[in-house]
């Protein structure tokens, strides 16, 4: 994988001049959720039969790859996604980078391939943030969106696992991921098209999983909603999740959710969530959650790296439309969300060791 020497890397990079406090110069303001290359990305690779041992980084920009690589024919790559935050006090800090690890040597396992070390991914994701440190933005303007990547990248003809692997890491500092921002979102229930099914890989974050969304969410934002949540696709009865978001329903102040087991990908907001609940003392139920009940119920929200906490404000279901009051300042939603974030941005006490400092 050779770094495109006539791509632009170097200089995008020296394109944003750095200002006096070591800030990049762009317009914090206007960050949304789209693509900002930054300076350096890590790259390691390893053969089928070994184990990954030591990558480095290097300038941002395209890699080369066989036209016959696994990935490209067969689809036999995984993602991640995780944020660098700086605090009112300087410290950088990264949320449960060990589940994000975690999660990825779980979906490797399940699409054949080799993964890095919990120690070795937390490890590249620290240097790549600190190698980025210039786009990581002021406090309360946003985050650098970590994004790993794991591909099987050696050739293949046949349906095979690959015979060589890249780990690779690059970032783009974010904020919101709705155009909605933090107001509450529109959600379409989808009856024609499902994201995952038994036996199969939602469970984990394959790429795979993801191009098949493109047509219903398409199709709900062209009538105006702002993402598609999905049913189980054995009944059609039950709520799964939304595209790349966790579903919450409330209701007389029970919190529930429906179980991760094996469709719906477990997402690492919304396990810290369930755990904060329960430490506060709100009932939490994880169980199956037909869609009547979330049409009844008082409130919705959606969890998730990129799109943190969002209320949910209405759900369609059949032609039906039901409202949420969700802009409640008592709602469960933004009680949760100033506890999670408290223990984020360091005003409340992180007694978990979710908190990893990396400068
Ligand atoms: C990544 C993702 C989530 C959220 O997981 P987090 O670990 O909280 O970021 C939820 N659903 C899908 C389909 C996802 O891809």
């Amino acid at each position: 994988m050779a770094h495109a020497a006539t791509s632009s890397p170097i200089s995008s990079a020296l394109s944003h001049a750095r200002s006096e406090n070591g800030y990049t110069e762009i317009d914090w303001d206007k960050l949304g959720f789209g693509l900002t290359p930054t300076d350096y990305m890590y790259v390691m690779k390893c053969s089928r039969d070994e184990e990954f041992t030591e990558g480095q980084l290097i300038p941002y920009g395209n890699i080369e790859l066989s036209p016959a690589a696994c990935v490209l024919n067969y689809g036999q790559g995984l993602f991640e996604g995780l944020k660098a935050m700086r605090r009112e006090n300087g410290k950088l800090v990264l949320f449960r980078a060990d589940q994000n690890a975690l999660r990825m040597r779980i979906g490797a396992e399940r699409v054949c391939m080799p993964s890095p070390s919990v120690d070795q991914f937390i490890d590249a994701v620290k240097q790549t943030a600190l190698a980025n440190k210039r786009w990581i933005p002021p406090p309360g303007k946003g985050s650098l969106y970590l994004r790993p990547l794991l591909l099987g990248t050696g050739a293949v003809l046949g349906v095979a696992p690959a015979p060589e692997y890249t780990f690779l890491i690059y970032a783009s500092p974010v904020r919101n991921y709705f155009k909605e921002g933090n107001a509450a979102l529109n959600l379409y229930v989808e009856d024609q098209f499902d994201r995952a099914s038994r036996g199969g890989a939602g469970g984990v974050k394959s790429i795979t999983n993801y191009a098949p969304g493109l047509k219903p969410l398409e199709r709900a934002k062209k009538n105006g909603y702002s993402d598609v949540l999905y049913l189980d696709s054995e009944s059609g009865k039950y709520i799964e999740e939304v595209s790349t978001c966790n579903i919450f329903v409330v209701k007389d102040s029970i919190i529930s959710t429906p179980p991760t087991k094996g469709t719906i990908l477990p997402g690492v907001t919304r396990k810290s969530i369930v755990e904060i609940a329960l430490e506060n003392g709100f009932k939490v139920e994880e169980r199956q959650i037909a869609v009547e009940e979330l049409l009844e119920a008082d409130e919705a929200f959606c969890t998730g790296t990129a799109v943190v906490m969002v209320p949910v404000g209405s759900v369609t279901y059949k032609g039906k439309r039901v409202d949420y009051q969700a802009t409640n300042a008592n709602s469960m939603c933004k009680r949760l969300m100033s506890l999670y974030s408290g223990i984020q941005n360091g005003l409340i006490e992180d007694k978990k060791g979710w908190i990893i400092e990396i400068n």
